[in-house]
């Protein structure tokens, strides 16, 4: 076995070993990044030589064998909307080209704390608007698995790299499917945590009362060292939870005996593959045949999540993007004779096309005379969507869902045609909405091979009874030990 085709659990047991070091692991894993990121385009940077300065940091730890955690040492690649002192952060746009943040984002510092080593910042959907990372100002993500197809987003590029073994694992950030698409689409695990359970404080802003940084990792187990790295209250995040983290590896366990799985019939609609119904279904059938009771539910207002996330997150993004003017940081237009032409020309030249567009439509649903009939009515509907999962735990422990109608459809297949980007978002967003958690984890292929998840979605808080779920359906299983051959 290669050194870059280590989980996070096996390389911290070789670490501890002694078997290798950090420089090593590193070394490896950079090596590989250089021989298949031409063909993948996962990486917008590779910090190497931060990572080698942390790599040998970390060596140090684990000889004197104090201050030692479970990321001492392991490589992670960041999705670059999340801020790191010193490395470039562009959230994929063209307005953020050279802006080089002064500080650590929450995570970040969480991450160093533990003396993790940071590969570098992957390729996104811009503002991470989008679900297959082609919205990226500088790159289009090729998904390891079929070099024609995309590889989901926005997390497209710590997705991809996770899948060919260019990190050993990532973190994204989920506003409406973000980690467990992509994840989905390249057979990695991916944890949308539940909202307020990790800080956003340095993850840059797209919709706010959305938006959650979270794991993507090669296993169930090793999205759980994760998340117990970087969960917890932060003051610098009101919206943070003072809540406990624990060890949350202490619940993959292989016991769902008596666990009650509802499934709502609204998540196996029209538009929905066949193939990847059939997978999803063996998947909870597996989960049955383990002793899990399986129920039958209904999430009703389902059929109106696509429209009322579209107008929250546009809502919020139009309002958060306004800071990108050209006067304080990023892109500014050359040659302006007043300050109202410098904005327009800087955010007409600096925003891509989808950015664009959601500025616009955010703007109108909030705009005085609309506010009422799209936002407010929205909101509304949001607090309906969120009593359906109430309703739901009030019978079942978790739901069991497909993450996606298809598996990975192909380069420029849906860029033309926003909407129809959308409405494949149909089975992700609804949880954002809610605030609830869901794991993405890997079920199957279909007959071309291409990879299809299987979403876990739990109450608010209870990402215990998620990775009791999510680890015993996976120990049952073969998907995720394949690689794709590239
Ligand atoms: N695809 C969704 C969107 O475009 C979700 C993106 C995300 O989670 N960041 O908004």
């Amino acid at each position: 076995m290669k050194v870059y085709e280590l989980s996070v659990k096996e390389a911290r047991d070789r670490l501890l070993q002694r078997e290798i070091s950090s420089r090593e692991l590193t070394l490896g894993v950079l090596e590989r990044i250089r021989e298949i990121d031409p063909k993948i385009h996962a990486y917008l940077e590779v910090s190497e030589e931060l990572a080698m300065e942390q790599a040998e940091e970390a060596d140090k730890r684990l000889a004197k064998g104090d201050n030692i955690s479970p990321l001492t040492g392991i490589p992670i690649a960041i999705k670059d909307n999340i801020c790191a002192k010193g490395v470039r952060t562009t959230c994929a746009s063209r307005i953020l080209e050279n802006f080089t943040p002064p500080y650590d984002a929450t995570v970040i510092s969480h991450l160093k704390q533990a003396g993790a080593v940071i590969l570098g910042k992957t390729n996104m959907d811009e503002f991470a608007m989008g679900s297959s990372t082609e919205n990226s100002g500088f790159q289009i993500t090729r998904n390891p698995w079929n070099l024609e197809r995309i590889p989901g987003g926005s997390s497209g590029g710590s997705a991809a790299a996770v899948a060919s073994d260019m990190a050993i694992c990532a973190l994204g950030s989920d506003t409406g499917g973000s980690i467990r698409q992509p994840a989905s689409y390249c057979s990695v695990v991916g944890l949308k945590p539940t909202y307020g359970r990790v800080s956003r404080y340095g993850l840059v802003a797209y919709g706010s009362s959305l938006d959650q940084i979270g794991p993507l990792t090669k296993n169930v187990i090793d999205a759980a060292i994760v998340l117990s790295a970087i969960a917890g209250h932060d003051p610098r995040d009101s919206t943070s939870v003072n809540k406990p983290v624990p060890d949350y590896t202490s619940y993959c366990r292989e016991e769902i005996e008596g666990l009650r799985i509802g499934v709502p019939r609204e998540y196996f609609a029209e538009g929905m593959d066949p193939e990847v119904a059939n997978l999803v279904h063996s998947a909870i059938r597996r989960m049955e045949e383990m002793g899990a009771e399986i129920v039958d539910i209904s999430l009703p207002h389902t059929q109106y999540a696509i429209a009322c996330y579209y107008i929250c997150a546009m809502a919020e993004a139009s309002s958060n993007l306004a800071r990108y003017d050209g006067a304080h940081y990023g892109y500014r237009a050359p040659d302006t004779d007043n300050i109202i032409e410098m904005y327009s020309k800087t955010r007409a030249q600096g925003f891509g096309a989808e950015v664009k567009r959601r500025i616009m439509l955010g703007t109108y649903a909030l705009s005085a005379g609309y506010y009422d009939a799209y936002y407010l009515k929205a909101l509304r509907v949001r607090t309906l969507i969120k009593r359906d999962f109430e309703n739901a735990f009030e019978k079942v422990d978790i739901v069991a869902t497909p993450v996606t109608p298809t598996a990975a459809f192909k380069i420029g297949e849906k860029i033309t045609d926003p909407l129809t980007m959308y409405l494949s978002d149909i089975y992700t967003i609804s949880l954002n909405l809610a605030g609830m958690c869901g794991i993405s984890i890997p079920c199957g292929f279909t007959g071309g091979s291409l990879p299809v998840g299987l979403q876990l979605i739990a109450n608010i808080f209870q990402e215990d009874i998620l990775f009791r779920a999510a680890y015993a359906y996976e120990q049952s299983t073969p998907h995720h030990k394949r690689k794709p051959d590239i």
